[in-house]
């Protein structure tokens, strides 16, 4: 079991390190400072440094990302068996305005810790280290354990855990994402999909706006049409449970526009406007389908209206993905979670995008379990977490590992 002070000290020495993403800064000492606090494991430790090609081709939002990506695997190996891969990720969001605490300064108020990645994702990182150090000198397993410390998931994960399993130095039998809430397990995820709609009309004097074509108002029946499909998106259901506090009982899909930008002046009739478009996609949904149905959406408005005029870019895809509940990482997980924290724990699939797809891809059976709860506002000011939820988010993680790989009985 790990304990408190040594977990303080290692998430200390984690939070001080600003890894805000983007850019994406401090990896290299950040992955330097885990290689050091597992050196008492004497694992096997690979530091991966993702190409710079790969990052320009992944990431569509490479404004602002700087700096060098890098990944660290560590690995423990004892006798045959299947290989648990367990993950968490070292990047955090900007800390934005308002902070009543130092972000970048671990402070312990009661039963409490604040600081920027405190919940998401250093605190549930900091966890696996110690595990993972525990495991090392503890007999009762066989097989391999692998620590995946990955960068990057705050901005799609494409430069990190994507990364190491694409290119094969990441493999195993089982995979937890140690990575949102400590209230369920997560077991499926939905997908996104991003449009970017570029409406074209034609410039003129507004006070000869009859002679134009005003790119704005051409939008906004893309924009009344969207609402409706998103209606219909709206009802369909996924037949993946979803927690009931986001308001639905099962995943499903959506169509949100996001962003709209056009005219440069008031008395000139645009001739451009663009609309940013996110699709939110169920594991049952396919996604060249939905690019489809997106296109022909517009076919048709520009089939009633000629001067209604496009581009579509499309981009910025992330997968979904569902893991079986049936599956051994699903139930053991569920087992250690009902026995560490009385009640019975839920398997939800959640609506965001998680780096756990990736996992999934290639036909890990992957969960998502964090330490974190609505009220430890990860992403947001005052990031907090409650120590006992770290502790108890080990010793469910501890237990499973060491269930699924237990040594073989010798006959
Ligand atoms: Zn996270």
């Amino acid at each position: 079991m790990i304990d408190e002070f040594n977990l303080e000290t290692v998430l200390k020495s984690l939070i001080e390190i600003d890894t805000s993403n983007p850019p994406g800064r401090n990896y290299g000492r950040i992955i330097k400072l885990i290689e050091k606090q597992l050196s008492s494991s004497r694992c096997k430790v690979e530091i991966v440094e993702t190409p710079k090609k790969r990052v320009k081709e992944s990431i569509s939002e490479a404004r602002g990302i700087t700096g060098e990506r890098v990944n660290l695997i560590a690995t423990l190996e004892r006798g045959k068996g299947k290989t648990m891969i367990l993950n968490a990720h070292a990047d955090v969001v900007p800390v934005g305005e308002g902070w009543t605490y130092h972000p970048f300064k671990l402070t312990r108020r009661g039963r409490e810790w604040y600081g920027r990645g405190v919940a998401d994702d250093k605190g549930p990182l900091a966890v696996l280290i110690l595990v993972f150090n525990e495991l090392a000198t503890n007999p009762d397993w066989q097989g391999k354990i692998i620590l995946a410390s990955t960068i990057d998931e705050e901005i799609g994960g494409h430069a990190g855990l994507s990364y190491l399993l694409d290119v094969g130095l990441l493999k195993g039998d089982y995979c937890i994402v140690g990575d949102g809430g400590i209230e369920n397990i997560t077991n499926a995820a939905n997908g996104c999909l991003r449009f970017r709609v570029t409406i074209k009309g034609r410039s003129i004097h507004s006070s000869m706006n009859w002679l134009g074509i005003n790119a704005i108002e051409k939008a906004t029946k893309l924009i009344k049409r969207l609402v409706e499909y998103n209606a219909d998106l709206n009802r369909l259901n996924s037949k993946i449970p979803a927690n009931p506090q986001t308001g639905v009982n099962w995943l499903t899909p959506s169509i949100t526009v996001g962003v709209i930008r056009g005219g440069t002046k008031v008395n000139i009739v645009p001739n451009i406007c663009v609309l940013e478009i996110d699709r939110r996609l169920i594991p049952e949904e396919d996604k060249s389908e939905a690019v489809t149905n997106f296109k022909n959406i517009l076919e048709e408005l520009s089939n009633i209206d000629v001067d209604l005029k496009y581009d579509i870019e499309v981009g910025g895809f992330h997968d979904s993905f569902i893991t079986s509940i049936d599956c051994e990482v699903v139930t053991t997980l569920t087992q250690t979670y009902n026995a560490v924290i009385t009640g019975k724990v839920n398997v939800y699939g959640t609506l965001g995008c998680l780096d756990a797809a990736h996992v999934a891809k290639y036909k890990i059976p992957v969960v998502a379990f964090g330490a974190s709860r609505v009220e430890s506002n990860s992403h947001g000011v005052d990031e907090h977490v409650r120590i006992d939820d770290l502790l108890n988010f080990g010793k469910i993680i501890e237990a499973t590992v060491l269930r699924i790989l237990k040594t073989e009985e010798v006959n």
